[in-house]
């Protein structure tokens, strides 16, 4: 990262060097000092921002990293994710939601057979029906 508070030594600096200068009353000197100090101020002007630019990014990262998931501890059946727990699995979770999103959002049963095979699941949040084999679900359910 660049260091601002030496770009302000440098600053300060061209400034005397510019006040002696002056005494020297060198036209052509001059007008180089004046310009290696805009380009100085101009610098210092965009480390600011990069350093601005530095923290969004690094609180963006930082919510990102708060609000990623486990994965590894999911397993996807084809229709929706479970999490291996002692007696069977837990879920089923929102497929979306974790590829997407990357949040465990548990799918909500709707009472009831579809086609005879199937549960149907919601998901309250991105508002989605998922129709799960009743084998599948079967499949998965804890051990009583
Ligand atoms: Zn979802």
């Amino acid at each position: 990262m660049m260091e601002t508070t030496s770009i302000s030594s440098a600053l300060t600096l061209l400034s005397s060097i510019l006040g002696m200068a002056t005494k020297v009353n060198e036209r052509e000197f001059n007008q180089a000092i004046i310009e290696l100090q805009k380009a100085l101020l101009n610098i210092q002007k965009e480390a600011a921002q990069l350093q601005q630019e530095n923290i969004n990014l690094t609180n963006q990262l930082s919510d990102l990293k708060q609000n990623l998931i486990d994965r590894s501890a999911l397993e996807y059946d084809g229709y929706a994710y479970w999490v291996k727990i002692e007696r069977g699995f837990d879920g089923p979770f929102c497929s979306v939601c974790v590829d997407n999103e990357h949040k465990r959002i548990r799918l909500t049963r709707i009472p009831g057979t579809f086609s005879g095979s199937t549960y149907r699941y919601d998901c309250h949040v991105h508002k989605k029906s998922f129709l799960i084999p009743i084998d599948v679900i079967t499949k998965h359910t804890p051990v009583r």
